[in-house]
């Protein structure tokens, strides 16, 4: 048992009109988007959080700065790449992760099987091993209210 390590990630971003809305690698058709130094995918970021906690390897901040300008606007999907280039380099490989994404509108089911072939495609995982689920939060609090979207992820890591 000692070869495998768990991992928790959390992550929130606030939506506003005005910005692309990015969530699981793929752009979203909305009239609100996210807000963040990067592309603000709020999946991808809970994803590399997990992966880099279970590997105990801090978080997706400090390996990319929000203070530095080389991250401004980048696609998610390179950080994943690079999270996933520093476990593999670590002799990690990933058993599964398993994410929820808390998002009002729009509704998130549809899009699942394209951010799951996206996502497996980033992070040369299969896609069984790529758990996406959805949830609202029955109109309360920040979600509730479309002041913003959150995400949790599990990941589940193993030494090669
Ligand atoms: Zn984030």
């Amino acid at each position: 048992m000692s070869n495998f390590r768990i991992g928790f990630g959390y992550d929130v971003h606030q939506l506003q009109p005005g910005y692309d809305f990015w969530l699981g690698g793929i752009k979203l058709e909305h009239h609100l988007g996210a807000v963040g130094h990067s592309d603000a995918d709020v999946l991808i970021h809970v994803i590399c959080d997990a992966l880099l906690g279970a590997a105990n390897m801090r978080d997706i901040g400090y390996h990319f700065s929000d203070q530095d300008p080389k991250f401004k606007g980048i696609d998610s999907k390179i950080l994943l790449k690079e999270v996933m280039k520093l476990i593999r380099e670590a002799g990690y490989e990933v058993g599964n992760i398993d994410t929820t994404i808390c998002l009002q509108l729009p509704k998130v089911n549809p899009h699942i099987p394209a951010m799951k072939t996206c996502l497996s495609e980033v992070m040369d995982v299969s896609e069984g091993d790529i758990s996406i689920k959805a949830t609202t939060t029955e109109k309360l609090g920040f979600v509730g209210r479309e002041e913003g979207v959150s995400a949790y992820c599990n990941a589940l890591i193993y030494k090669v």
